[in-house]
């Protein structure tokens, strides 16, 4: 861990968007998603700040996760995403994690892991049109009477999840919407409703408000970055994470003079190449190379040559930049600011890429 690159995570900012979104989607509740490690920010320390905030149920995709939050004494109940496997059970019912179904399989599994003691909290999540996980009602039509039947399952809520909500183009995401109130239509008909019903992640909190139900599970939008570019802008957001390095190195080459490995990028003049110990290992993706602006002084300088495991090259040309100068890579600060979201767009890839990959190597400063 190199002390010099450093990731700031700014709560004051996390509880601005939480605020922000809270105010869009009320009555409805929201959900934090702190899986990954808070997209990268570091679960605990958001966890306890958004359950300051007034948080009263938090997501994590496995169970791991949920287990190292309420480790760290996070009490609120927590959803988990991902299927859990039958050794998983018995814990994640005796902590009272409430456990996503996925089909009648999932029901006999809590019941094997119950034991007919204590209740499980269930979450059903429904096959709408996302094609990943979720209960298919054409294969498994007798599924919520099998739930309703079950001894072992507390039903809490019921879900799904949109595979375009971040499209400007909404006609998919309709759809899905359509084929889950059907189905809401359907079991309210029969008497068989959970307390809680959800469906809309951040693409659809900014531009699909009938979607929002109950309560509505936002990840990306907390740590304050649009889930795209075709996206409204309908709710503020502030950058919740600085990511920042120092120049290490500084090294004038004549023109002519190629930087990096496999010597893709070449002076065109006599300059200066400021050398950041920053590089693939910690998260900047190779991939970035040729694509990515840093920020010194204020002032854009653009990374030049491969980007290597341990470093990355700006040409600084002949400015009065100078060895232990603050350099950012993206993030809010008081001389500029890079968007997130433009250097996943740079990359042809998504914000959440990008801050989920910063490794464990880049120290993680709450501030
Ligand atoms: N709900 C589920 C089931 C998810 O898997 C995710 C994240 O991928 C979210 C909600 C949050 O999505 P977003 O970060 O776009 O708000």
């Amino acid at each position: 861990m190199d002390p010099r690159t450093c990731a700031r995570i700014h709560l004051d900012s996390l509880r601005f968007n939480y605020r922000e979104i809270q105010k869009k989607i009320a009555p409805a509740r929201l959900i934090p998603v702190v899986k990954a490690d808070a997209y990268g920010h570091g679960a605990i320390a958001v966890s306890r700040c958004l359950v300051d905030e007034g948080a009263d149920l938090l997501a994590v995709a496995q169970f791991q996760e949920a287990a190292a939050l309420r480790d760290s004494g996070i009490n609120v109940p927590i959803i988990i995403f991902g299927r859990l496997l039958p050794d998983e059970l018995p814990d994640a019912v005796r902590a009272g994690f409430r456990i996503t179904v996925f089909g009648v399989e999932d029901l006999r599994w809590i019941e094997r892991a119950t034991g007919g003691g204590q209740k499980a909290y269930v979450h059903v999540n429904v096959e709408t049109g996302m094609g990943r996980v979720g209960v298919q009602l054409d294969r498994e039509p007798d599924f919520f009477d099998q739930l309703s039947r079950s001894r072992c399952c507390a039903w809490e809520g019921l879900y799904s999840h949109f595979a375009t909500a971040d499209e400007a183009d909404k006609t998919y995401a309709m759809g899905q919407l359509d084929r889950f109130n059907a189905l809401l239509k359907r079991l309210r008909i029969l008497g068989q409703m959970p307390p809680m019903v959800h469906m809309a992640n951040s693409g659809a909190i900014l531009d699909m408000p009938q979607s929002y139900f109950d309560a509505c599970r936002s990840g990306i939008m907390l740590y304050g970055h649009y889930p795209s570019t075709e996206t409204s802008r309908s709710v503020p957001l502030k950058q919740v994470m600085t990511l920042n390095t120092v120049v290490a190195h500084l090294r004038r080459l004549p023109a002519g003079h190629n930087v990096s490995y496999g010597r893709r990028w070449k002076t065109d003049r006599e300059t200066t190449i400021a050398v950041l110990p920053i590089g693939y290992a910690d998260g900047i993706r190779r991939h970035l190379t040729g694509r990515l602006q840093t920020l010194i002084g204020g002032r854009c300088y653009p990374v030049v040559g491969t980007i290597t495991m341990d470093q990355m090259m700006v040409d600084v040309g002949d400015a009065p930049v100078a060895v232990g100068d603050d350099v950012l890579i993206w993030g809010d600060s008081e001389n500029g600011s890079i968007q997130v979201l433009a250097v996943a767009e740079a990359m042809g890839s998504i914000p959440y890429e990008m801050t989920c990959g910063i490794s464990s190597r880049v120290r993680r400063v709450v501030v």
